[in-house]
């Protein structure tokens, strides 16, 4: 109950937002119609000289509304996908380039990818979103540079957790954890973390979306996505997705990567 008091909180705030994005976007269209009529006039009266000047208010107004709206969407865009059985493990290695990429130099990067396929239940481009948005997140937490860590593991990575959530079964789900060694966040922040548009980067940094879609996307999934940071040290996010229980390879379940974290 107080789980759907949260989110009925949350789509309000979801409204007032949006509200105020349809106010913002009404106002850059109007600018667009007011120098679109200026330039008609302007040809009407054969003075091509000042249309070029409109056609640029006209083309920046524009733009500016159709960053807001991709905002929206991006938002939106969070709606339920094909889960369809999916190898994590695969797909972080694949993601390595581009992880690399988004990094930048001073950001070491390590996948602990071994282990096997862990094949897991979910819409794998909503995962490849989800794990770009958190190396996002832990670059923009690293100025001064630090490592980031992805790992693919059991629910075992996390007893406690499992132990709070009836219903939580070792090994009913397969974990991916990320994990940066940068600014970590105040209890404050790590509260509000989840929330749409909550960020506390400078304005047209950040959109505050990243890890609410994250958070949709696990309980999309019928998962759970779970924030452990302190303040200096640095953040891990979790996320939870369903196991899937098809062809996998015995050596998958003996993992050595599992055993690692059992202690
Ligand atoms: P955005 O990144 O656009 O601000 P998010 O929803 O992804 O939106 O994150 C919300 C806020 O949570 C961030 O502004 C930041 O304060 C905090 N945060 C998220 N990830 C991290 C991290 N890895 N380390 C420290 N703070 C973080």
């Amino acid at each position: 109950a107080e789980e759907q008091l949260r989110q009925a909180q949350k789509m309000e705030a979801i409204g007032q937002l949006t509200g105020g994005i349809a106010h913002d976007f009404n106002n850059l269209l109007t600018g667009i119609i007011g120098s679109l009529d200026l330039m008609q006039t302007r040809i009407q009266q054969g003075r091509t000289d000042a249309v070029a000047r409109y056609a640029r208010a006209a083309t920046s107004s524009a733009n500016r509304a159709a960053a807001l709206t991709h905002r929206l969407l991006a938002f939106a865009r969070r709606q339920p996908l094909e889960p369809q059985p999916t190898a994590a493990n695969p797909l972080i290695t694949g993601m390595e380039d581009l992880l690399r990429r988004t990094l930048g130099e001073r950001v070491q990067l390590e996948l602990v990818t071994a282990g096997g396929l862990w094949l897991t239940l979910c819409d794998p481009h909503q995962l490849e979103n989800a794990l770009l948005n958190l190396a996002i997140n832990a670059r923009d937490a690293m100025p001064e540079g630090g490592r980031l860590v992805i790992e693919t593991g059991n629910t075992h990575l996390d007893r406690a957790y499992a132990r709070q959530h009836a219903g939580v079964n070792e090994g009913q789900y397969i974990c991916v954890s990320v994990s940066d060694t940068g600014t970590g966040m105040s209890p404050e922040v790590a509260a509000r973390a989840f929330d749409p548009f909550f960020t506390t980067k400078p304005l047209g940094q950040g959109t505050g979306l990243g890890l609410s879609m994250i958070y949709g996307f696990a309980k999309q999934s019928e998962g759970h996505v779970r924030i452990d940071s302190e303040p200096g040290r640095g953040t891990r996010v979790k996320l939870y997705l369903p196991r899937h229980h098809g062809a996998v390879p015995p050596e998958t379940m003996a993992s050595g990567l599992t055993e690692q974290h059992r202690a």
